[in-house]
């Protein structure tokens, strides 16, 4: 359930601050430390999930769970021209903290390549 050395874990115990912009039973958003556009939410499931590579039938619903509350960020943000959600998986994918999330990106014209 829970991963002690895990900073996205201790930011959902309230160990950590940061600076909420939903939450609910599965899931909590909060705006990234270092923002690579005028919005930049991370979104992480409540449940520790290292990264998207330990997904399988037990826990997917968790995704969809992310994916709910992407979808409702958004409309809270008033990203109504659209956005990106991007995955970092694993050192190739370049995952930083070990805790499944999604970015949550806009609030800007993206650029047009995925790498
Ligand atoms: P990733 O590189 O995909 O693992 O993404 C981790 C993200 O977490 C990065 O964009 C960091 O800027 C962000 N981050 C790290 N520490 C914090 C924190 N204390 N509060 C908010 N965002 C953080
Ligand atoms: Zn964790």
């Amino acid at each position: 359930m829970r991963d002690e050395n895990c900073l996205f874990c201790k930011i959902i115990a309230g160990e950590i601050p940061s600076t909420k912009v939903f939450e609910n039973e599965d899931v909590l958003a909060f705006r990234d430390i270092n923002p690579q556009a005028p919005v930049h939410i991370v979104v992480v499931p409540k449940e520790h999930v290292a990264c998207a590579d330990e997904i399988d039938a037990s826990n997917s619903a968790l995704v969809a769970k992310c994916f709910e509350a992407i979808a409702a960020i958004a409309k809270q943000e008033g990203l109504s021209s659209g956005y990106r959600v991007i995955n970092n998986c694993g050192a190739d994918g370049g995952q930083s903290v070990m805790h499944l999330h999604f970015h949550l990106v806009g609030g800007r014209k993206l650029g047009e390549t995925i790498v």
